[in-house]
């Protein structure tokens, strides 16, 4: 039987990331960065990842996905991989020496991918510098729990390091999962048409982003702010600069306080 997936991402590139390593006549090798994730539900992969730049950049194989199926490495006839909690309660478990067995198999597969995550609502909140910080690494290996969570012993014998998408509780951590490998991918190199948008995105820089607007110039008798309109760049920056303090202040004045703090 087959152990894994691979989504259609080639597992390595050749191509140079930079217009520019055409000129230095050493053409850069490039190792794609690689995302492999242990979930009982590999189907589920790529999912929203299969689509648009994020999409794109897996085909073209800037970066790799590949999935372990838990069950494979479940126990007796029918492949168990839970069972009730120690000491009683509700729900189920996954069992430490079925992920383990699962585990061995992707450290053999990729012995150097970089962070080993648990994704976990009891874990450390993701954020912007967690993605970047994954993205300058060779990739992540993610463990999706399910049911009540993994038994506790594989997380302090791996030194497993838990990361939470949010102060809510998930039916099983691939969503997560998506949305943190998406939230890193996005800043590999080549993979956004417009490199300049990561700069002044969102939490890029302790700020959340300025207005935006578009076409038509005016819709239900709401008109796009003058200063959009009038070409001088440096009225236009210091406009963004002024308004994306104003929405940091009116909807997360906890950033400003953490950035004043230098933190
Ligand atoms: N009993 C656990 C919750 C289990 S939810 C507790 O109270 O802490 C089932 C699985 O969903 C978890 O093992 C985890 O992998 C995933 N999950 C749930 N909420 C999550 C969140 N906020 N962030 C990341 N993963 C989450």
């Amino acid at each position: 039987m087959e152990e894994r997936q691979k989504s259609h991402g080639r597992k390595s590139i050749q191509a140079t990331l930079q217009p520019r390593d055409l000129m230095s006549h050493t053409p850069r090798l490039a190792k794609a960065w690689r995302a492999q994730v242990i979930t009982l539900f590999p189907e589920s992969f790529p999912g929203v990842l299969d689509h648009s730049l994020v999409g794109r950049a897996l085909q073209k194989g800037l970066w790799s996905l590949e999935t372990i199926d838990l069950r494979l490495f479940g126990v007796g006839k029918h492949r168990n991989v839970d069972d009730t909690p120690a000491g009683g309660g509700a729900g189920m478990v996954l069992r430490a020496d079925v992920i383990s067995h699962a585990l061995e198999h992707a450290l053999k597969r990729e012995p150097d991918i970089g962070p080993l995550i648990y994704l976990s609502p009891r874990g450390r909140p993701f954020d912007q510098a967690m993605a970047k910080n994954w993205s300058t690494s060779p990739g992540v290996r993610l463990l999706c729990g399910r049911f009540e969570g993994v038994d506790q012993r594989v997380l302090d014998h791996y030194g497993i390091q838990e990361v939470s998408l949010g102060d809510f509780v998930l039916s099983g951590g691939e969503i997560a999962a998506q949305a943190m490998i998406d939230a890193s991918v996005r800043l590999l190199p080549g993979v956004l048409g417009n490199e300049a948008s990561l700069q002044e995105e969102s939490h890029s820089n302790g700020l959340l982003e300025h207005p935006q607007y578009t076409r038509p110039s005016e819709w239900n008798g709401h008109k796009i702010p003058e200063v959009l309109q009038s070409g001088n760049h440096q009225n236009i920056a210091q406009w963004r600069a002024k308004e994306a303090h104003a929405v940091t202040q009116k909807h997360r004045p906890d950033l400003l306080r953490k950035r004043d703090e230098g933190d």
